[in-house]
């Protein structure tokens, strides 16, 4: 069975991979049962630090197990830790609300594509260490913030990859969005 070289998979993951190659992995039947290895094993040469990407969420933030104590959080590559990733890690970022015209006009061209404010307000999120952009999303004022993306990674491990976790429990799969936003009460 082909393998893909982790040397195509790092081009891959950094944008410089050519067209001939990207057309060659799509066209893999079957696929490389070893991708998703080869893919994290890349994604952790690229970061300073030693906790285990379990998953990648975006561009600058993953879903790791911190070697010290165990916890699966979400951290930034640049390190900033953003907690326990069954909580909503847009809670833990420096947030900028654009809620007038002049602001949301900034960011939006043409001015006809831009959301309205009477009905809908820009947020953006910031990594408060590195000053990333993370994260956007335009809702109507007052709405909750969108927990975009809660995986089921031990069932991911074990039924996907077939390679399980050595740390399954029973409520890893579960939101803890409202214990984080309680302790501010
Ligand atoms: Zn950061």
């Amino acid at each position: 069975m082909e393998k893909v070289k982790k040397q195509i998979v790092e081009q891959l993951v950094s944008g410089t991979i050519n067209r001939d190659e990207s057309r060659n992995l799509l066209k893999m039947d079957p696929k490389d049962p070893e991708r998703f290895w080869t893919y994290l094993d890349v994604l952790q040469d690229r970061v300073s630090w030693t906790d285990k990407i379990l998953l990648r969420i975006s561009d600058h933030l993953y879903v790791v197990k911190k070697e010290e104590t165990g916890e699966r959080l979400v951290k930034c590559d640049c390190g900033h830790e953003l907690g326990d990733y069954r909580a909503n890690w847009k809670t833990a970022t420096n947030i900028r609300i654009r809620d007038t015209k002049e602001q949301i006009d900034k960011v939006y061209y043409p001015a006809t594509a831009a959301p309205e404010p009477e009905w809908n307000e820009v947020r953006e999120f910031f990594c408060p260490t590195c000053f990333a952009q993370l994260g956007v999303e335009v809702v109507p004022p007052g709405y909750p913030l969108i927990f975009e993306f809660l995986p089921d990674l031990d069932r991911y491990y074990s039924d996907f990859l077939g390679r399980p976790l050595d740390d399954e429990k029973d409520d890893w799969y579960e939101n803890h969005t409202d214990k984080r936003t309680a302790q501010w009460l």
